[in-house]
C-alpha cells in the first residue's frame, strides 16, 4: 500500500501532455489555454468619455455658469478630431473619444443648452469622466498565460484583443468501461439481484468536466475473455481507460487479471486512502489505465483525487489539483486507522462568516444518493479523530 501523497506523484510523473489545436472564441469555454493571451490594443484606445455631456477645459469653467460655444460633436464610433480651442465645448456621448484640448466631460445633466452655445451649470475637475487611454490595459500586457482554463468571465477580454481563435491542449480522449455481472444499462429493468449501472454516466461527466472527450464502452460483467477484448479494443482508441469494478480480492474481481494477461504495467493497486483502497493505476501500450472501485463513492472519490488530474495533466492545465480550503467540522469524524480519509461534507456559511463542513448522513460508499448532496471532501490524515468545532482542510468537488 502507498499513501496517497506517492500514488498523485506516480500519476504526476506517468502521465504526459497531448499536443494542441486551435478552436473557435465561443467553443473555448472549459478549454486549456495552449498561448498566452496578450493585449493587441491599449484600453480604452483613446481617452474615452464615460457620460453623456460636453467635453470642456476644466480651466473654463471654474466660474460657472460657463458659456461656451459648441465647437462640435463626438459621437461613439464617429469621434470629433480637431482641437478643442479655449472657450469651447464639444458635446460628447458615452464612450465617444474625447477630443484633443479637452481635459473633462461635464455630465449633461449639469448643462443647459440653447443657440449653439452650452451653460456649464457646475464646474469639475481636470480629468473627470475621462477614462485615459491604456488605463484599464497597456498594450503588450500578459492577461492570461498558457496553462489557464478558459472561463466564461474571460471570453469577452479575448474577444476585445481579437482573439477570434484560440489555441488550446487537446481534449484527452476517454473511455469508460464498467465490469460486473449484475450491472444492467440504465435504460433496462434490474432482474433479480442486478443493479444499473450508475457509474459510468457519473464518471463520463466527471471527465468532460475536466476537459475530456468521452466514450462508454459495452459493459463486460465479470467476464475475463470480454474484460480483455474490451480493454484491448478500447485502449488504442484512448488516452485514459478508466475500469470501474473488479478490483479487489473476491473471487470475480477480474480487473486486475485481465490487465495482466494483457501484458499492462502496473504503477499501483493498493492506497492509503478510504475510500478506495484498492485503486489501480497503470499502463498498457500508451494508455494510461485506472481501475477504480465499482462502489459509487470509492468511484467518484478515486476519479476526484487521480483520474481528474491525469486528464488536467495531458492538457498541461496549470492547476491540477482539487482546489484546497479549511472548514469548521459540525460534528466529531475520524479516519480509518491505517489510511487518509476523504469524507463527503455539505458546506455553509455561519452568521460570524465561518464556512462550516457537515459530515452528509451517509450509509457508506455505496451511497451515491448521499454524496450527490456532497460540496467537498474534508480531509482526515489516517489516525486523525476530531470532534466538533476543529479545523480540518477540505477539497471542493
Ligand atoms: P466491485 O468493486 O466490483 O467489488 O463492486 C463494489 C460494489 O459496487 C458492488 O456492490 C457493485 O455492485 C457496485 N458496482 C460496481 N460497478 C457498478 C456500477 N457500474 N454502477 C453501480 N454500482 C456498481
Ligand atoms: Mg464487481
Amino acid at each position: 500500500m502507498i499513501p496517497v501523497s506517492k500514488a498523485i506523484q506516480i500519476v504526476t510523473n506517468e502521465t504526459k501532455p497531448l499536443g494542441t489545436e486551435t478552436v473557435k472564441l465561443a467553443r473555448s469555454i472549459g478549454r486549456v489555454l495552449a498561448e498566452d493571451i496578450v493585449a493587441d490594443t491599449d484600453l480604452p484606445p483613446f481617452n474615452r468619455s464615460q457620460m453623456d455631456g460636453f467635453a470642456v477645459r476644466a480651466g473654463d469653467v471654474k466660474n460657472v455658469p460657463a458659456i461656451l460655444k459648441i465647437a462640435g460633436e463626438s459621437a461613439a464610433g464617429r469621434g470629433w478630431h480637431r482641437a478643442m480651442k479655449k472657450g469651447d465645448a464639444v458635446r460628447i456621448m458615452t464612450g465617444a473619444p474625447v477630443p484633443k484640448g479637452a481635459d473633462s466631460v461635464q455630465k449633461v445633466e449639469d448643462t443647459e443648452e440653447a443657440d449653439g452655445r452650452v451653460t456649464i451649470l457646475e464646474s469639475i475637475p481636470k480629468g473627470k469622466n475621462i477614462v485615459q487611454r491604456g488605463a484599464e490595459i497597456k498594450k503588450g500586457a500578459r492577461l492570461f498565460s498558457t496553462g489557464e482554463l478558459i472561463t466564461d468571465r474571460m471570453v469577452a477580454s479575448l474577444a476585445s484583443f481579437g482573439y477570434s481563435n484560440v489555441r488550446v491542449a487537446q481534449r484527452p480522449k476517454v473511455s469508460v468501461l464498467s465490469t460486473g455481472s449484475e450491472i444492467v444499462p440504465v435504460d433496462k429493468k434490474p432482474g433479480r439481484d442486478q443493479i444499473r449501472n450508475s457509474n459510468s454516466v457519473m464518471l463520463k461527466a466527471l471527465s468532460e468536466r475536466a476537459g475530456a472527450n468521452v466514450k462508454l464502452l459495452p459493459q463486460t460483467g465479470d467476464d475475463l475473455a470480454k474484460l480483455k477484448r474490451t480493454i484491448s479494443s478500447g485502449v488504442g482508441k484512448a488516452d485514459i481507460l478508466v475500469i470501474t469494478g473488479g478490483v479487489s480480492v473476491g473471487k470475480y474481481d477480474l480487473t486486475k487479471a485481465a490487465l495482466r494477461d494483457l501484458g499492462a504495467e502496473i504503477f499501483f493497486e493498493r492506497v492509503r486512502l478510504r475510500p478506495g483502497k484498492p485503486t489501480v493505476f497503470g499502463r498498457l501500450n500508451e494508455t494510461l489505465i485506472f481501475g477504480l472501485p465499482g462502489n459509487p463513492v470509492s468511484s467518484a472519490v478515486t476519479f476526484y483525487l487521480f483520474v481528474r488530474m491525469a486528464i488536467l495533466l495531458m492538457q498541461s492545465a496549470r492547476d491540477v489539483g482539487l482546489p484546497k480550503g479549511s472548514a469548521v467540522l459540525a460534528a466529531p469524524a475520524r479516519a480509518a486507522k491505517e489510511r487518509d480519509t476523504y469524507y463527503p461534507v455539505t458546506l455553509a456559511s455561519d452568521r460570524s462568516g465561518r464556512l462550516i463542513a457537515t459530515p452528509l448522513r451517509w450509509q457508506g460508499s455505496s451511497d451515491f444518493v448521499g454524496f450527490a448532496n456532497a460540496d467537498a471532501l474534508i480531509v482526515f490524515p489516517k489516525g486523525d479523530s476530531a470532534t466538533a468545532g476543529d479545523v480540518r482542510q477540505i477539497v471542493y468537488l
